[in-house]
């Protein structure tokens, strides 16, 4: 009796390695973009930023894996009417239905939310100001943490 908890967990485990939708988009469509040097406007530290997208992975996760469960529960509710006059069959087909297109909608949403709102941030002192090095106030900005 013991194969199912193990199943649950290897499933557990495999969702968990996946990354959200948002997170592959963003490496697929930021791969050529040029990582340029900034200087922080807080500590003055020159680096490439840390790029960190808005709101949370394991939320657009959970919420993606919403929309496959109810998906597969459509698919299978949808075999099911086509077995059965029975009514609450048929109501909770449509209710999964319904959910199910309000969560696919909240889903990409919230993907393409975080893929569009990332922010830059410092390395050093997580500011978020960063500015290019060659800018008039990061030509100061240099000048005046890093001459001797
Ligand atoms: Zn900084």
């Amino acid at each position: 009796m013991k194969s199912i908890p193990m199943n649950i967990h290897d499933i557990i485990k495999f969702v968990r390695q996946l990354k959200a939708p948002s997170e592959y988009l963003s490496a697929y469509l930021h791969e050529h973009e040029p990582a340029t040097e900034r200087i922080c406007a807080t500590c003055a530290h020159v680096a490439i930023p840390k790029r960190q997208m808005l709101g949370r992975a394991e939320i657009e996760r959970y919420l993606w894996a919403i929309v496959v469960v109810l998906a597969v529960i459509y698919v299978a509710g949808f075999v099911l009417i086509q077995l059965t006059t029975f009514h609450p069959v048929r109501w909770g087909f449509k209710l999964t239905s319904m959910s199910g297109k309000v969560f696919l909608v909240l889903s990409m949403a919230y993907t393409i939310i975080r893929l569009s709102i990332r922010t830059s941030h410092c390395p050093a002192c997580n500011g978020t100001e960063v500015i290019p090095v060659d800018s008039p106030r990061g030509r100061k900005l240099k000048e005046q943490h890093h001459s001797p």
